[in-house]
């Protein structure tokens, strides 16, 4: 069962069919269960491939349709996510260009200013799901820059010789660049010492 909470209510629900076809047709059914109780918050949970949707028993029809909406792109994304295998892709990427394999790469929701996240004092690495739907070798670009930081910590020249092993590095920042509506030709700016960031600008 997958899961998807805001806030925790206990439920008082009623249980009403979704009765909309176009809302059917997407990759899972949907019900929504009104709850006297609930006050504010809207949760989700996946039974099957029926999408339960709990909203507050007040919230008006086009409120129901905005929440029900959301919550229904969320786990879109969530299965989007789940169909990409990240540790795979690192391990094919770090392998062709001979860089270090981190101990874990993982998609993250709250990446929202930053394409990707590497902590090389704990060997991680966190993508934003901002990048679901993007070409592969876009996705690919943002891997391969992450992997560089366990091996260099700065942008410096160092930093984008290893990089550039990748031959996309310059289209895919030009693409990225175009995403985010920035016309800084350098996807990163900020570096710390325990994370790097691509940044979405
Ligand atoms: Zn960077």
């Amino acid at each position: 069962m997958s899961d998807m909470t805001s806030d925790t209510d206990s439920d008082n629900s009623e249980l009403k069919l979704f009765d909309d076809s176009t809302v059917q047709a997407e990759p899972f059914q949907i019900e929504v269960i009104r709850s006297k109780k609930r006050r504010r918050t809207v949760s989700a949970q996946m039974h099957g491939d029926v999408l339960r949707v709990s909203i507050p028993s007040w919230m008006s029809k086009s409120e129901e349709a905005t929440n029900v909406a959301e919550m229904v792109r969320r786990f879109k994304r969530k299965i989007a996510t789940q169909e990409v295998d990240l540790t795979d892709r690192a391990r094919i990427l770090a392998k062709r260009y001979s860089l270090r394999i981190p101990d874990s790469i993982e998609w993250a929701e709250n990446l929202t200013s930053v394409w990707g996240l590497c902590t090389p004092s704990t060997k991680t690495i966190r993508m934003s799901t901002r990048l679901i739907g993007f070409p592969s070798w876009v996705l690919d670009y943002v891997i391969v820059h992450e992997l560089a930081h366990l091996h260099v910590s700065g942008h410096g020249p160092d930093f984008w010789e290893i990089t550039r092993r990748y031959d996309k590095t310059e289209r895919a920042i030009g693409y990225l660049i175009a995403k985010s509506g920035d016309t800084d030709d350098n996807t990163d700016k900020t570096d710390t010492d325990t994370a790097h960031e691509t940044e979405l600008s």
